[in-house]
């Protein structure tokens, strides 16, 4: 690793990046920083504008306003010596479809200038041994997809840029990726990606940004977003008129949902349900049903951007 590396510069930085087509603000106004050793997630629905906010890092595309740096160099075309730092991959993987995938990297270690060997450190990291003579046209979609992760790492670049990584991947795929992922960044390597499945997020990034219409709307830690999950504890009696009154007498805030469940999301109920059980068999209303149910990681994130979350 070069000296910046291990001092406070950021591996990617967007200051107030902004591009708009026409009418459409495909990104606006995004601000962040990913640093060594960092997993950072682009979170987002389909459109929120995470593939544009990354094509303008990798210099595929210019800002409209706003600037985007790589180390602490604003991306330009006169920017070239940062490249051999940067591995990516965006959208579909292109290949060579006639090429094997040992000589798609080939080519790819060669326009990166890097030697022989590191091919080979990349066929293994990305399981693909068995196919390295393989045309890259014969491929499954997740071997494909492999291929693209293995170019992106090749020569070990201390920050990968990845769009969607886990595309196109059967779940033991993503696991292995994400073993992968956390190894490298581990090793010191920064990693930005982007992806729609918060579930997956919560899994393997270290920092999540929330990315909606254009703009970043939140961004937490992925222990914050453990903390962000809304629970409750769900009561069900013989007489729900009787057992809110009960929990009201207590001085618990209980609310009766659509379908006549009683519902009290205190600290103190949440973490001690057992003392409300007790409370209301005491009170002659023993519960028939009384459990603590947390929401799942899509209501969250549609509570997060504001979104309707389904009954
Ligand atoms: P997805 O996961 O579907 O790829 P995304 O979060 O990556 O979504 P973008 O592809 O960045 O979103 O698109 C953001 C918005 O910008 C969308 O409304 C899209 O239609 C629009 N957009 C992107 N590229 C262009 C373009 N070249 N011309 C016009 N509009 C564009």
């Amino acid at each position: 690793m070069t000296s910046d590396a291990s001092t406070d510069t950021p591996a990617a930085r967007f200051r107030d990046l902004a591009k708009h087509y026409g009418d459409v603000r495909a990104v606006d106004g995004i601000s962040l920083e990913v640093k060594a050793g960092e997993i950072y997630a682009l979170l987002g629905l389909n459109g929120a504008g995470k593939t544009t906010a990354i094509r303008t890092l990798l210099g595929m595309i210019k800002p409209s306003a706003g600037s985007v740096e790589l180390f602490g160099q604003t991306v330009s075309p006169q920017a070239a010596t940062v490249w051999s730092r940067v591995g990516f991959l965006v959208e579909t993987p292109a290949s060579y479809p006639e090429l094997t995938v040992a000589e798609n990297l080939k080519v790819m270690a060669r326009l990166k200038r890097l030697p022989a060997n590191t091919i080979e450190t990349a066929i293994a990291q990305l399981g693909l041994q068995s196919y390295a003579r393989r045309r890259a046209r014969d491929l499954s979609l997740g071997n494909q997809q492999r291929l693209g992760l293995a170019k992106a790492l090749l020569g070990q670049p201390q920050l990968l840029v990845l769009d969607e990584p886990a595309n196109g991947l059967d779940p033991a795929g993503v696991n292995e990726i994400r073993q992968l992922l956390k190894t490298l960044a581990a090793q010191g390597t920064a990693i930005l990606l982007s992806s729609h499945i918060l579930a997956e997020v919560a899994r393997l990034a270290t920092r999540i940004g929330i990315i909606h219409r254009g703009k970043l709307i939140t961004e937490m830690t992925a222990e914050d977003l453990h903390e962000k999950v809304a629970r409750r504890l769900e009561i069900r009696t013989r007489d729900q008129d009787s057992a809110a009154w009960i929990l009201r007498q207590a001085g618990h805030q209980p609310h009766t949902t659509s379908d006549g469940a009683i519902t009290v999301e205190g600290a103190q109920a949440l973490e001690f349900p057992d003392q409300i059980a007790t409370l209301l068999v005491d009170a002659g209303c023993p519960p028939l049903h009384l459990a603590v149910h947390t929401e799942d990681l899509e209501t969250l994130f549609l509570r997060l951007t504001g979104q309707e979350v389904p009954a």
